[in-house]
């Protein structure tokens, strides 16, 4: 299976840099590439690259109705979105999303034909303490227990310690084998048929460090920040992710 590198652009961009970023975006063979985009812009992507898969940053738990400022998943659709991500540590942290919310987001995205992309990780004060998977276990049973074991399989799984994302420093090679081993295990533990079930890592890709990330077992991909946003640095990171 390729690697799945999806950039990640949060709020960010205009339509004249935009259109400068899309341009540059050309497909490299040997890697699935995706660009997330604010919500504004998911038509300008949608026209401009449509060779690179496109996606949002969240989606609401509803399918629709009044639900002032929510997107639905079907309205991502529209606009050829196939992915979405959900649980974002952002929106946990700051619009404080919880592990049901997130769930539930997620489940929202499959009913509507649209691959959640459920982000998951421990903070710095949480790893400190030995509760990487205690945290993480809990993020994943909570949408385990929404979508159930065969649904479970079709959605994308990011690892992203929080302390990494935007920190300019990624996790070690240590510790992202032994998080994404331990994911997978917990999730032949629960009975999820795992096999197509892409697990990204998150935090402080960049081309230098890359090529050793994808390198590691189970990391199927990346989940990248700032660097989409440097349309050199994310085409480099796409090409260090091909025929691995
Ligand atoms: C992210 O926003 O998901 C992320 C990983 O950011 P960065 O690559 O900038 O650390």
């Amino acid at each position: 299976m390729d690697k799945l590198v999806a950039g990640n652009w949060k709020m960010n961009g205009g339509l004249a840099s935009n259109r400068l970023l899309l341009d540059a975006f050309t497909p490299v063979s040997g890697v699935d590439m995706l660009v997330c985009v604010p919500y504004p812009y998911l038509s300008q992507a949608q026209q401009r690259t449509p060779s690179i898969a496109l996606g949002a940053q969240d989606v609401s738990e509803f399918p629709a109705g009044a639900y002032t400022g929510e997107v639905s998943a079907a309205m991502l659709r529209d606009f050829d979105c196939t992915f979405v991500i959900v649980g974002h540590s952002e929106r946990r942290a700051l619009f404080h999303e919880d592990n049901a919310t997130v769930a539930r987001k997620a489940a929202a995205a499959l009913a509507a034909g649209v691959t959640p992309i459920v982000c998951v990780g421990e903070t710095l004060a949480e790893r400190d303490a030995g509760r990487v998977m205690d945290v993480i276990g809990a993020q994943l049973s909570a949408v385990l227990e929404v979508l159930g074991v065969a649904a479970m399989a079709r959605i994308v799984l990011a690892y992203e310690p929080v302390w990494a994302i935007g920190a300019g420093r990624s996790a070690s090679a240590e510790q992202v084998a032994g998080v994404h081993g331990a994911i997978r295990a917990w999730l032949a533990t629960r009975g999820v048929d795992a096999g197509t079930l892409r697990i990204l890592y998150g935090g402080s890709v960049k081309p230098q460090n890359a090529a050793e990330l994808f390198a590691i077992q189970h990391v199927d991909g990346a989940l990248v920040g700032g660097a989409s946003l440097v349309a050199d640095d994310f085409m480099a990171i796409c090409r260090a992710a091909a025929h691995r």
